[in-house]
């Protein structure tokens, strides 16, 4: 037994480093693991070199469904949702799989990385309380996160319905995240919508 918790410490330890890396703030580290709220700090200096931010995590549902985040967060999803069906991780463990595969993803396809690993964490969060959801585009059928209150009959995803005002920065943009989003599964469809000219909206 004594080995044991040995041991379970030892793990506790490398997920809280994992976690400090990936630039989780002190408030994940401390939700997702045992260690004491000292030891993590302590543990948080010595790995990056400064005290954590201050202060309590900021985040609204509603960052969630700006356009580019939205994108960003729903191959996320997927990617997670990947590492559940297929490897049966779940919790921390998934996230951290997943998040590192966001990253790479991010990186291979010279994207700007727009979710942080505490944004992807109170994501899953927000998913698991039923305060979003997601749902299939009816254009190309990726699976995209919305507020689960809302209404989505005939949804259109960002990908496929660029906003207006988008412009050809955007545009741009839109295109290179169609492309790309094609590694995971159920965003196979978003490189098809890259296939097809996006319909840009312009005003009349
Ligand atoms: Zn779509």
């Amino acid at each position: 037994m004594r080995n044991k918790s040995v041991v379970t410490e030892a793990r506790q330890i490398q997920l809280a480093i994992d976690l400090v890396n990936l630039g989780a703030r002190l408030q994940v580290l401390e939700a997702e693991t045992s260690l004491s709220r000292e030891r993590l700090l302590k543990l948080y200096k010595e790995v990056k070199g400064v005290s954590p931010p201050k202060g309590m995590l900021p985040f609204s549902t509603d960052w969630f469904m700006s356009w580019q985040p939205n994108i960003h967060s729903s191959l996320f999803i997927d990617i997670y949702r990947f590492f559940g069906r297929n490897a049966r991780l779940t919790g921390i463990e998934a996230i951290v799989r997943a998040y590192r595969l966001y990253l790479e993803h991010v990186e291979v396809n010279q994207l700007e990385c727009v979710l942080s690993l505490t944004r992807a964490w109170s994501l899953i969060r927000f998913l698991d309380a039923k305060m979003l959801t997601t749902v299939p585009c009816t254009e190309c059928g990726g699976h995209f996160v919305v507020h689960a209150m809302d209404l989505h009959r005939g949804y259109v995803c960002g990908l496929c319905n660029v906003p207006s005002r988008a412009g050809k920065t955007r545009q741009a943009a839109a295109n290179a995240a169609a492309e790309s989003l094609h590694m995971p599964a159920a965003l196979v469809t978003a490189a098809r919508v890259a296939a097809k000219p996006l319909r840009i909206h312009q005003p009349a």
